[in-house]
């Protein structure tokens, strides 16, 4: 079991997931796309301690702005984890689109963790399984703990994530969307932006996942 908090962290707004192990206090911080006054509340008040990860869903700029500042209030003790293909996005401000987009460059983050697909890693008594699931990045994962499933940029709520940046592949996309969609049961779908959804709701209702094929949407 764990308890979900959700900010909206930086410019473009990226959810944060902070997971918690509800019998350790053991903590995981998905995404932290920015540091502000909020997220360094919430942690103060977990301890910076109990934040054994920072799990990213990929390496672009809006879900890794955070991660310097966090790692070094755990001093340097969480452990960083990314996608392996997602991995030089974490150190060139080109790759992960910060200065494409917005002009502005990163401090390289130094990870300690490639993820490869079905990788377990354990929060506490909590078991987190890494889904290989590229297509908006190279290297994106998908996190699955218990009932939630954390999608990142690959699956939002009657959505899904853009593929023309470098890296993306909208073959590879609908793949990754397959592979979710064909998971068995229902999940509690906590995606990179905008609001959750039910992979159940999803399955129905989101046409990247139930739709015709095409080339491209973009
Ligand atoms: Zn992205």
């Amino acid at each position: 079991m764990i308890d979900i908090k959700t900010l909206m962290l930086g410019e473009l707004g990226a959810n944060c997931y902070i997971i918690t192990d509800h019998a350790t206090g053991d903590t995981a911080v998905i995404d932290p796309g920015a540091f502000d006054p909020r997220i360094d509340a919430a942690l103060e008040q977990i301890g910076y301690d109990k934040v054994k990860y920072i799990l990213l869903t990929h390496g672009h700029f809006d879900h890794i702005g955070g991660v310097n500042e966090v790692a070094a209030k755990t001093g340097g003790k969480a452990k960083i984890a990314v996608g392996k293909d997602d991995l030089p996005m974490l150190g060139d401000s080109v790759k992960n689109m910060a200065y494409p987009f917005s002009m502005t460059t990163l401090a390289p983050i130094k990870c300690d963790i490639t993820l490869n697909d079905n990788d377990k890693i354990m929060l506490g008594e909590s078991e987190i399984t890494v889904l290989s699931t590229p297509g908006h990045s190279k290297g994106s994962v998908c996190f699955l703990c218990g009932e939630s499933l954390f999608t990142g940029d690959t699956l939002f709520a009657r959505s899904a994530g853009r593929t023309d940046f470098p890296g993306g592949s909208y073959t590879e996309l609908k793949a990754s969307l397959k592979k979710l969609a064909a998971l068995n049961g229902d999940y509690d779908v906590y995606p990179g932006h905008d609001r959750k959804t039910t992979l159940q709701r999803e399955r129905e209702s989101n046409y990247f996942i139930t739709g015709e094929d095409y080339d491209s949407i973009y």
